[in-house]
C-alpha cells in the first residue's frame, strides 16, 4: 500500500464547495521552483508513514462532516498502489479527490475508468512547450503526456479543474494568454496566486505575488476561452 506522510483532518481549501481530508503521499517527478511541499518530495524518509488504518478510525469520527478525501503529495499518480488506496477508501463511502501534475495520463485514465476517483485537479505549471515547461517544473517534462491527460480529462468522464499557480518570476501575462489559446480551458481554469513564504528555490522568497486583482482579470479570459 502507498506509504501516507501526512494527514489534515479537515480542510475547507483543498476540494472547492466541499469539506474534506488531506492525505499527502510522498515524492515528485517535477522540481517546481515554488513548490511548498518540497520536504515531501525531496526528504519524504523525515516523515513517519501514517496507518492507512489509524486514518479510517479516524476518519469514522468525522463521517458525518467529511464530504470526501484529497489525495495530494507529491505526485500521487506516482505510485503504482493508488488505484488500491482509492479503492479502500471508496469502500469506507468517501469521494474521492485528486491531485496531479498530470504527467502520468495512463494512471489518470485507469482510476476514471475504474471510477474511483470523483474529481481531478490538474496543476498545469506553463505553456506547452518543453522550454517554458521545464523553467516552471524545474525537470524536463514529456509535454505530450500532459496533452494526453488535458484530452483525457476533457472528455468529461470525470469532474475536474486545470490550476496553474502564477509565479512573476516564472509568467507573464502572455504566457498565460498562450497557455490560454493552447488548452481552451473555459471556466475549468483556475489560477492561483504564488506564496512567497518557504518555496522549494529560496531566491523567490523575496518575488511578490502578482496583483490580485490583475490576475482575477485574466483568469475570467481564460475562462472565456473555450
Ligand atoms: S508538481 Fe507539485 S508537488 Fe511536485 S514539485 Fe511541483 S508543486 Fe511540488
Amino acid at each position: 500500500m502507498v506509504e501516507i506522510k501526512g494527514f489534515l483532518e479537515t480542510s475547507f481549501i483543498d476540494w472547492k464547495g466541499k469539506l474534506c481530508s488531506v492525505l499527502f503521499l510522498p515524492h515528485c517527478n517535477f522540481r517546481c521552483p515554488y513548490c511548498h511541499n518540497h520536504p515531501l518530495i525531496l526528504h519524504p524518509e523525515q516523515y513517519e508513514s501514517i496507518p492507512l488504518e489509524a486514518i479510517f478510525n479516524r476518519l469514522h469520527s468525522l463521517r458525518d462532516w467529511i464530504d470526501g478525501i484529497c489525495l495530494t503529495g507529491g505526485e500521487p499518480t506516482l505510485h503504482p498502489e493508488l488505484p488500491l488506496l482509492a479503492l479502500e477508501i471508496k469502500k469506507q463511502g468517501f469521494q474521492v479527490k485528486l491531485d496531479t501534475n498530470g504527467s502520468h495520463p495512463q494512471m489518470l485514465k485507469r482510476l476514471i475508468e475504474e471510477r474511483l476517483v470523483d474529481y481531478i485537479s490538474m496543476d498545469i505549471k506553463a505553456p506547452l512547450d518543453p522550454f517554458s515547461y521545464r523553467r516552471s517544473a524545474g525537470v524536463s517534462v514529456n509535454i505530450e503526456s500532459l496533452w494526453r491527460s488535458i484530452e483525457i480529462l476533457k472528455e468529461e468522464k470525470v469532474d475536474y479543474e486545470f490550476r496553474m499557480t502564477v509565479v512573476p518570476e516564472l509568467h507573464t501575462m502572455e504566457d498565460l494568454l498562450l497557455l490560454g489559446h493552447q488548452v481552451r480551458p473555459g471556466p475549468r481554469i483556475v489560477l492561483q496566486n504564488f506564496n512567497p513564504e518557504n518555496p522549494l528555490d529560496p531566491s523567490l522568497r523575496k518575488t511578490p505575488p502578482f496583483d490580485p486583482l490583475l490576475l482575477k482579470e485574466m483568469e475570467k479570459t481564460l475562462q472565456k476561452m473555450v
